[in-house]
Order: C-alpha cells, then structure tokens, then sequence
C-alpha cells in the first residue's frame, strides 16, 4: 500500500510540475486572472489566456495553441472556484488563441464559445487550411533539427555553439510534442457570433465583447471588465512588431484609437507582459498611422509596391523595436516592408 500511495504522490506532483511550466497565474484583479506565458514552454503555447471568475460561472478569454496547456489552465481554474466555464471568448481566429477549444468543450458540455461573425468564417476556412499546412511543415523542420543536432553544423552549416544547441533541442522538443497534439486537435469554432457588440451580465460581473472594426485581422475582439477597468486587447497589441499577415492597417490605426478612448486602467496582450501604461499603445498607434499614411501617399504618386517598400522604411520607430541592435536591424526591415506590401494591397483596393 505504501509503495502505491508513494506512486500516486509521484504521478499526482508530475502532474502538477508540468502543469505549472505553461505559464504564470497572475491575478490581476479580485477574480481576474492572468495566464501568462512563460519562457520555453514545454509544447508550443504562444498566447496568453485571460480567466473572469464570477459566482454564476467562469470566462476564459482565448485557448492557447495546444490542448495540454488548455488542459493546464483547467486544472488551475478549478482549484480556484467550484463554478464551471460557461464562456470561451476567442479574440480571433488564429491557431495560437483557438486550438485549446476542444478541451473546454468536453469538459464543459453547454459552454458556450464567442467571437466575432468571421473568426467562424475564418476558422472553418482558411484556419482549416492553415492548421493542414502546419501538420505537413512539422516532420520535416523537426529533421532538419535532428540532424543540425546529430552533424553539429547547424544551418548554414555553421559549428553549434553550446548556447544554440541547447535552443536547437528545446525547438525539436517542443515542435515533437506539438505535432503528436495538433494531429489531434478539433477545431471548435465559436457557436455564438456576432457584429459589434455583446455584455454577458453574470452573476455580479458584466463583460463587454467589442469588434472595433477590421485590425489585426477583419474579426478581432476586445474584452472589457468596467468592474475593474481591465481590457484584453488580443494582438491589437503585443510586445513587438506587429503581425501584418490578416491584417487591414487603416482599420487597425482605428481600432488603437478607440481603445485608448475606453477607461482602461490595465491592457492585458495575448502576447507579452500586462501592461500598466500606455507607452506601447501610444507607439503603436502611431506606427499605424504613420504606416497607412506614408502608404497612401505613395500609391497616390503612382509609386509601385517596390518603389514604396523602398521609400516607407518607419525609421522613426526603429529603435523602440530594437532595430538598432545589428543583429536584429535586418528583421526590423524585413518586418516593415511586409507591413508596406499589406498596406499597399490595401490602400490600392486589392484587399476584398
Ligand atoms: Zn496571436
């Protein structure tokens, strides 16, 4: 009896070690929880989660990209309260926010899964494809990793320092785990849509779900707490350059206005530290509109994607996105001419 009691402390502390590696739980305000994403996670975890405990049930703001982590954050939620999880919001449709779906639909039968119009549409479209791709890329980049590791001559055949092996094994790790827990991934989309605006009323909290017109991609959310002037921005910002690849620029330019005129004491990223100012919100709004401009501009002069990819280069936010750094200033210029490349499809009518 003693060597089984002695296994199941064991199987019960492994079960909670691993739970803890996906991220911190913060609490951010009475009842308002942070799941913030820590360093190397063991499995590709990308985004934060938001969790809202309310009396008359649980709001958890985006799922994490793999089902362990989801599966993770369950377990924390529920040594946190008794109620259930009656609400999933998705911010959108992107897999690193959706693909723990499924976790809370089976363990919570009835729970219901928000998010705008298109990041359905979205999801059973182009999110289909999307994970199709990844599921075909993986093998093959996890043998890349396999034998930069076996030959040590890493890409480029350069020699492996220990620091970049160390990275290059963690890489195949994660990417091993993920691809045996994307094959199993189901993807969930949400069962309750909408346009603009949605308020649960719960028990004594009210959460507000906000489309702010076409950003990041055409149906991000935002989620606001005026209880405790807490607002989750999903990708509208994160902490570096942001992602162009859905994006509509001149709505995201918008969008970061109207989310510096809501009461907001605390802006929570899905990507990076919560944030108490507004110095990132301030920079990136200005980034947009600089970019949407400085664009338009340029499809007004008859110059072609080229010809503006070469005149907009956004120095002015250089270094607030570390480009001043030379090992990075070459990412920070590849990073604004797609910006450019977007903005352009967009500003000369090419985005549908
Ligand atoms: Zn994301």
């Amino acid at each position: 009896l003693r060597t089984i009691v002695l296994v199941v402390a064991l199987v019960l502390a492994a079960a909670e070690a691993s739970a803890e590696e996906f991220f911190d739980l913060v609490e951010i305000a009475q009842g308002v929880y942070g799941a913030l994403v820590v360093d190397r996670p063991p499995t590709y975890v990308f985004a934060n989660a938001l969790v809202v405990i309310d009396e008359a049930g649980v709001v958890v703001v985006d799922t994490h990209q793999s089902p362990s982590a989801a599966t993770a954050l369950v377990g924390k939620i529920e040594a946190l309260t008794e109620a259930p999880v009656r609400y999933v919001i998705n911010t959108h449709w992107h897999g690193d926010h959706v693909y723990g779906n499924q976790v809370y639909r089976d363990r919570y039968p009835g729970a219901v899964f928000i998010g705008h119009q298109s990041t359905r549409e979205d999801m059973l479209g182009e999110g289909v494809a999307r994970r199709a791709e990844e599921l075909e890329a993986l093998p093959e980049s996890i043998h890349q990793r396999e034998l930069w590791l076996e030959t040590g001559k890493g890409p480029e055949g350069r020699p492996l320092t220990e620091a970049l092996r160390e990275r290059l094994e963690y890489s195949r790790s994660a990417r091993t785990r993920y691809l045996a827990e994307l094959g199993a991934v189901d993807l969930v989309p949400p069962n309750l849509t909408f346009e603009r605006k949605l308020v649960l009323y719960l028990g004594r909290r009210t959460v507000e779900v906000r489309h702010l017109g076409r950003a990041h991609t055409r149906g991000d959310v935002v989620v606001y707490l005026p209880d405790v002037k807490i607002l989750a921005v999903g990708d509208l910002l994160e902490d570096g350059f942001p992602y162009f690849g859905d994006a509509y620029p001149s709505g995201w330019a918008k969008a970061l206005q109207e989310v510096g005129s809501l009461e907001a004491a605390v802006l929570f990223p899905s990507h990076g530290p919560i944030l108490r100012d507004r110095e990132l919100l301030d920079v990136e709004t200005r980034l947009l509109s600089t970019l949407t401009e400085d664009v338009r501009q340029a499809v007004a002069d008859g110059l072609s994607i080229e010809e503006a990819k070469d005149r907009v280069v956004l120095e002015e936010f250089r270094s607030f996105f570390g480009g001043d750094d030379p090992a990075r200033a070459e990412d920070y210029r590849e990073n604004v001419r797609a910006a450019v490349e977007r903005a352009y499809r967009e500003a000369s009518g090419q985005l549908e």
